[in-house]
């Protein structure tokens, strides 16, 4: 590839120029022959980017972005993983210290083996998407994962109190009993229910805080949220996003190995808490 023919640089690809630079300098010293496997050239890593980048959106679809949305999502209180020491690259937290803070003093006075950590990302917080800095999972170079979710959940409705919970098609498979109870007023197996096909658009991409490079934590968006940024986002994208933040699992790579490791998780949380989100700068 031709460097020349780059226009429109992506901001961050000063970076990999001068990774190119020294791993050619570093060839050229050791008298290498010419073995370069395209997953470890910086320049094809930058084409990427640079095609991510430069790549033209609907004006429509950005000022939608810009505009953005609220969540849509009606949440279930759900146990979460273990908190992460540290965050899936670099050993700050930078802007995210003093939510994760919080998150250390629940974990802390955690009993018994399930956890349910989780605290409100309130005022709004900018963020920044990355390419994946620091975790070697090449699928975020060219913006979001998406993914298309469906499933069959049962709303149930309490026939003595009327209180209102959520069963999933696994519960039922699995006769859970817990599901069949109504967690207010204790009444078992007593309640009306509906069937429901659930079916959302998810995306998910690592992001960091402002003046802060690493990747520290990943953004989930589903349902309205997510159709309104999914194409507009890239790497070097800021957000506005007020919402949830929990413990979470993702993938990390190392030595062309993938591991499921934990790592902070941020949502809009239940559309009851007015969760938002929306684009500052693309
Ligand atoms: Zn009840």
């Amino acid at each position: 590839m031709d460097l020349d023919k780059l226009t429109g640089l992506w901001p961050f690809g000063a970076v990999l120029l001068g990774a190119y630079a020294l791993t050619k300098a570093a060839k050229s010293e050791t008298q290498f022959t010419e073995t370069w496997e395209a997953d470890d050239d910086p320049l094809e890593k930058l084409k990427i980017l640079n095609d991510a980048w430069n790549k033209k959106v609907d004006p429509d679809k950005l000022k939608a972005a810009k505009k953005g949305a609220k969540s849509d999502y009606i949440g279930a209180w759900t146990n979460t993983p273990k908190l992460p020491k540290s965050p899936p690259a670099g050993n700050s937290w930078c802007g995210l210290q003093s939510f994760y803070d919080v998150l250390v003093k629940q974990s802390a006075k955690k009993k018994g083996k399930w956890g349910r950590l989780g605290t409100p990302l309130k005022p709004e917080q900018q963020l920044v998407v990355t390419d994946g800095a620091g975790i070697d999972n090449r699928e975020f170079l060219v913006g979001p994962r998406g993914t298309d979710v469906a499933y069959q959940q049962y709303e149930r409705k309490c026939n003595k109190c009327k209180q209102a919970w959520v069963a999933s098609q696994k519960d039922v498979d699995n006769g859970n009993k817990s599901k069949e109870r109504c967690w207010k007023c204790g009444a078992v197996n007593n309640y009306k229910e509906n069937k429901k096909s659930i079916a959302y658009r998810e995306i998910k991409f690592p992001v960091t805080t402002p003046g802060c490079g690493d990747t520290l934590a990943y953004v989930s968006l589903t349902g309205n949220p997510a159709k309104q940024l999914e194409s507009v986002l890239r790497p070097g994208s800021v957000i506005e996003v007020q919402g949830w933040i929990k413990p979470g699992k993702e993938w990390k790579y190392k030595n062309n190995k993938k591991f499921l490791v934990d790592a902070l998780l941020i949502t809009l949380g239940s559309k009851a808490h007015g969760g938002s989100v929306k684009l500052i700068k693309r």
